[in-house]
């Protein structure tokens, strides 16, 4: 009888699993699968509470769906991988490619590891549709801006979909290590778990799909699909979102958001030192304020800035670690270009929040915002929260549910209190700076750095 062990990283789920299929045609119809997760304190450490805790539900959910087999233990994966396989006698582990820095760092080391014992690493599949590094341009080299990427990512094509092998014996019995603790946090999460998974994508694709591109920018809608969580653990794999998707306007703009995330994690691959550093390396001599910015800091992670839509948008990063697309665009756009804070500040503390935080995403979605990522002429945007917040959350619904003192102003002020000729709550902080000053003196630190003179207005 031979066994084979399948080491579950950032695809916990049983459909659609390419490296489960593999494990399972490698240990035969007698054979057993071995399933395995290792708490890689390289990992669990920087993940904050609330994705620790929607990890660990994922993995209850997952472990529950294979009869409480799972096999969990805790230290150093180069280790613990080849002490696994040496102990159940597997000739191959199975794992979804890792690409991100770390990650694919570790893979190589246990690689090599395994290779001393004469077995083998397979890595099948990816949490992505298309694998980072497979889609080139014309001289094969990867693309750095997203547009020609996302055309080269549709032409490339996606396998489809497959279902989840019914007859997996999987191995019992052995040893596993005390299930991580996730502290509690006080953020409202999603259920965790591939069923919960398929449950969300059901109900965005039958009651939001067909309104997403008109509706997804606004906040107070609740229009988009929330996937993000389950995307980042693979309770869901992008095919089996890609394959429901036909050729209408919002069936194609959701495919594209699908594409921003595989682009990311494309250029991530190709440049890991972008997780730190700026991807345009012209950005990176940019001015930032260092020196007695703790204060301002705290007031942006607090929700106490004075502009409603940037406090409710790190509200409910503090109430459900999870922010809306555009509300993050809009507060980080608030600390890199109203409070002139570094944006990697902002970034780490998203990634100490999200429950779907993800290298990839969060580091350029922050350099996009910033001005130093993959997007060409972003320096003159500079995101004003009070039109914005009047454009994208017009009734005022999103800032009402999270900063309640706005409760009672009239919709038409919800956005600028401090006009309200009643005056603004008293309980609401005034403006903590005032944006069009702010918005000058970023412009004066952009055109330096682009050794410009007048920045464009
Ligand atoms: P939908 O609108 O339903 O989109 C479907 C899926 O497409 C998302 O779940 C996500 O996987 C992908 N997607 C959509 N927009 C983007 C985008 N701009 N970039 C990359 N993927 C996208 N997303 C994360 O998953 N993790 C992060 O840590 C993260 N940090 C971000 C930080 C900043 C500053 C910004 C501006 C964006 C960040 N995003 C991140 C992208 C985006 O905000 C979220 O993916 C989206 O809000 C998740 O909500 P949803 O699932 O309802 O999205």
């Amino acid at each position: 009888m031979s066994t084979s062990v399948l080491w579950f990283r950032r695809d916990l789920r049983l459909s659609d699993h390419p490296a489960l299929v593999e494990a399972h045609r490698a240990a035969g119809p007698t054979g057993e699968v071995v399933a395995f997760f290792c708490v890689d304190d390289r990992l669990w450490a920087p993940a904050g509470v609330n994705r620790r805790r929607f990890l660990v539900g994922s993995l209850r959910s997952l472990d529950a769906s294979i009869g409480g087999t799972l096999v969990v233990r805790g230290g150093d994966p180069v280790d613990l991988v080849a002490k696994l396989a040496t102990e159940v006698d597997a000739g191959e582990v199975f794992v979804s490619a890792d690409f991100a820095p770390y990650g694919s760092r570790r893979d190589q080391r246990v690689e090599q590891r395994l290779a001393v014992d004469g077995r083998v690493l397979q890595r099948v599949g990816s949490p992505y549709a298309v694998e980072p590094g497979t889609v080139r341009n014309g001289s094969g080299q990867p693309y750095k801006v997203f547009t020609p990427f996302s055309k080269a990512w549709l032409a490339h094509g996606w396998s489809g979909s497959i279902r989840a092998p019914a007859d997996v014996r999987w191995a019992t019995g052995l040893a596993g290590d005390p299930w991580p603790e996730a502290q509690a946090s006080g953020a409202a999460l999603p259920a965790p778990g591939e069923a919960a998974a398929k449950i969300a994508a059901r109900r965005f694709v039958d009651d939001h799909l067909s309104s997403y591109d008109e509706q997804r920018n606004d906040p107070g809608a609740d229009a988009t699909s929330r996937l993000s969580p389950y995307l980042k653990w693979g309770a869901i794999h992008p095919r089996q979102l890609l394959q429901k998707l036909g050729s209408s306007k919002a069936e194609r703009t959701f495919r594209s958001e699908l594409c921003w995330r595989e682009f990311y994690a494309d250029v991530l691959h190709h440049r890991p030192d972008t997780v730190r550093q700026a991807f345009n390396p012209a950005m990176a001599g940019i001015e930032v304020d260092t020196q007695a910015t703790d204060a301002l800091f705290l007031t942006w992670c607090e929700g106490r800035t004075g502009y409603p839509i940037v406090d409710a948008g790190m509200r409910q990063l503090a109430g459900e670690g999870w922010v809306h697309n555009r509300v993050r665009m809009l507060v980080a756009s608030f600390l890199v270009k109203d409070l002139h804070l570094d944006w990697r500040r902002g970034a780490a503390f998203f990634m100490e929040h999200l429950v779907d935080g993800d290298l990839a995403s969060n580091q350029h979605g922050w350099q996009w915002v910033a001005g130093s990522g993959t997007d060409a002429s972003p320096y003159f945007r500079i995101f004003n929260p009070v039109t914005q917040g009047e454009r994208f959350d017009p009734g005022g619904v999103y800032v009402r549910r999270w900063v309640p003192e706005l409760a009672e102003v009239p919709d038409r002020y919800v956005h600028r209190p401090w006009d309200d000729p009643v005056g603004p709550p008293p309980s609401y902080p005034p403006r903590m700076v005032d944006h069009a000053e702010e918005r000058e003196e970023s412009l004066r630190r952009y055109a330096a750095v682009r050794g410009r003179g007048a920045p464009p207005s």
